[in-house]
């Protein structure tokens, strides 16, 4: 694959934004470069200061943990982020465009039509899995293909032997989105960076980490990939305060890990109740930190929950998704309370 042909023409000779701090990346020093107010700062110590545009300290981390080696690792301001830069990095508007599969995460779709990047969409069989033959036949027409695994509404994970043939097949890139990987117990696609150069892996500290507030997402991909991406995002696209609080938090992975463990319980706790409920037609299985599940009549049990103030995701409108509400694991008094909401009304 040649990244110098899959790119946008006009990016492929930028000359990015030259930040005072990329000319000089020592810690110590006087530092009149970057017209700072070296008085101090109204927020607190030291965020007069820009922040690592490379988020550096951060980066190690990941790569401790994720045993991923620090030139393929990209932060953004959450995973929407990068989603965005790939699709404006690779995406001509109103010529090129992107593979989904319906029901997935909305915001491969809102992308691009924001650039105007046309969608070609193959939806999931019927049991939820990726319908290849379909994909593979479109894959010639598109610059990248989105593949959410675990998928969010539906919460299950596609088959293995699927995503290689797309990775083969494809031309493009093809960006398998993480954000549940926590959740399950098979391997992260980032072991296979090595092996596919096209490939891209998505996850996010925005929820097995707990840190949804402060906006940071991981792109995984071949130097020359992550390359690309730094030269055109905003220069300090991940605020001082937030690498900070990022930076002590991957100090303490053991904390997420005893939470996933939690939820892990819990799900399958709460999906033993909802199936026992008359209304409810079938639970789904889930590698992810929710339940898709489908009922007799979603509307009526959506409205009963919301008088209640038990607040779940309609997915029912959503294509392969009738009936169908999109509940998250919660604590486990606000499991108790939307089991007696759901109790009372079945
Ligand atoms: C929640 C979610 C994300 C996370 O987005 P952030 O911008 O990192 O908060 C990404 N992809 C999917 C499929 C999600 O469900």
């Amino acid at each position: 694959m040649k990244l110098n042909q899959l790119i946008r023409p006009h990016l492929q000779h930028l000359i990015p934004y030259s930040s005072a701090r990329d000319e000089y990346t020592g810690d110590t020093g006087v530092f009149l470069d970057a017209n700072e107010n070296a008085l101090g700062s109204l927020a607190g110590e030291g965020w007069n200061r820009y922040p690592d545009p490379y988020q550096k300290k951060i980066k190690m981390k990941i790569s401790d943990l994720k045993d991923v080696h620090f030139s393929f690792i990209f932060l953004g301001n959450g995973s929407d982020e990068p989603i965005d830069l790939l699709i404006r990095a690779f995406c001509e508007p109103g010529k090129d465009a992107i593979l989904i599969s319906s029901p997935t995460y909305g915001m491969y779709k809102v992308s691009a039509n924001i650039h105007n990047v046309r969608i070609i969409d193959c939806p999931l069989t019927p049991d939820y899995q990726l319908d290849t033959e379909k994909i593979v036949d479109h894959l010639k027409d598109v610059k990248l293909t989105f593949i959410c695994s675990p998928n969010n509404p539906t919460g299950n994970i596609f088959d293995k032997k699927a995503i290689k043939t797309i990775l083969e097949k494809s031309k493009g890139l093809v960006i398998v989105d993480e954000a549940y990987i926590d959740f399950t117990l098979e391997e992260s696609w980032v072991s296979e960076l090595k092996n596919y150069e096209n490939l891209v892996v998505l996850q996010t500290f925005s929820k097995a980490w707990g840190m949804a507030g402060l906006r940071v997402g991981m792109a995984f991909a071949n130097p020359e990939l992550v390359s690309i991406l730094n030269k055109i995002k905003p220069p300090y696209n991940i605020s001082g305060p937030v690498q900070k609080l990022i930076s002590s938090a991957l100090d303490h992975s053991e904390r997420k890990n005893e939470w996933v463990s939690h939820i892990l319980a819990q799900r399958n706790d709460l999906a033993e109740k909802l199936t026992s409920l008359s209304n409810v037609v079938k639970v789904y299985p889930s590698d992810a930190n929710f339940l898709l599940v489908r009922f007799t009549d979603a509307r009526s049990v959506f409205d009963k929950l919301i008088h209640d103030k038990v607040i779940v995701r309609d997915r029912s409108k959503v294509h392969l998704c009738d009936n169908s509400l999109r509940i998250t694991v919660g604590t486990v008094e606000e499991n108790e309370l939307l089991m007696k909401s759901l109790k009372s009304y079945e």
